[in-house]
């Protein structure tokens, strides 16, 4: 497990040279979701300490604990969120990567108000424009961006995007550094354990790295 993790940061230190960037500038979210707390305990007692999960109430079953015993945690929640789990979202996440709705806008600036708790948050984008696939579509991510920060008050950091599963990533990846750029947003969460070096060529700020680093979930 902890050699994967040393071959992983192998690999995006020499995309990060190949792109001519920082290797400090690219963040491992190592993706622990269905992986119980005795699966992680080796990488935070490496050091490593950005993970993602994509469920909510599976993430409490764990983190909180982990937490209290590792306190720089930074954890990021990548699936999708309904808007009657935000205040636990915002409770226990650093990062929330899937607003991708209205709806969510509206209970997340509630909630961050109220516990005067704000994790990051980066917008959704439905690059493919998946009917199935949740996200803003990318015509409209400029209207909602405007929306989430002058209508709602929140401050967007970057953009998300999970690519259809049949198709090349790296225009999509292209397509949302490219949104990223000209909506000034500086954090870019793409990349999967298929296709982590290739994001970083395109200026991925975050890849989301689940069975690379765990092994095939079962
Ligand atoms: C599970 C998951 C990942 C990790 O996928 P791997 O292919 O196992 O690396 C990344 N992003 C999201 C949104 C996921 O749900």
């Amino acid at each position: 497990m902890v050699n994967s993790l040393n071959q992983i940061n192998t690999n995006i230190t020499r995309a990060c040279k190949l792109a001519g960037r920082k290797a400090v500038d690219v963040k491992l979210v190592a993706v622990s979701k269905t992986h119980g707390a005795e699966e992680i305990h080796p990488f935070l007692h490496v050091g490593h300490r950005v993970f993602g999960e994509n469920r909510v109430q599976e993430a409490y079953t764990k983190w909180p604990a982990l937490k209290a015993e590792f306190p720089d945690i930074e954890l990021h929640l990548i699936g999708p969120l309904q808007s009657n789990k935000a205040a636990e979202a915002v409770a226990l996440f650093d990062v929330i990567e899937t607003l991708d709705r209205e709806s969510l806008a509206i209970a997340l600036a509630k909630e961050i108000q109220k516990q005067g708790r704000a994790p990051k948050l980066f917008i959704q984008v439905n690059t493919g424009e998946e009917p199935q696939k949740a996200g803003i579509a990318p015509r409209d991510v400029a209207t909602f961006l405007k929306l989430c920060t002058e209508t709602y008050g929140l401050k967007i950091d970057g953009l998300m995007c999970i690519p259809p599963v049949d198709q090349l990533p790296s225009p999509h990846f292209a397509l949302l550094a490219k949104m990223a750029g000209e909506l000034n947003l500086p954090q870019l969460s793409m990349g999967m354990s298929a296709d982590y070096e290739q994001a970083i060529m395109l200026g991925a700020t975050h890849v989301r790295v689940g069975s690379a680093l765990f092994g095939e979930r079962g």
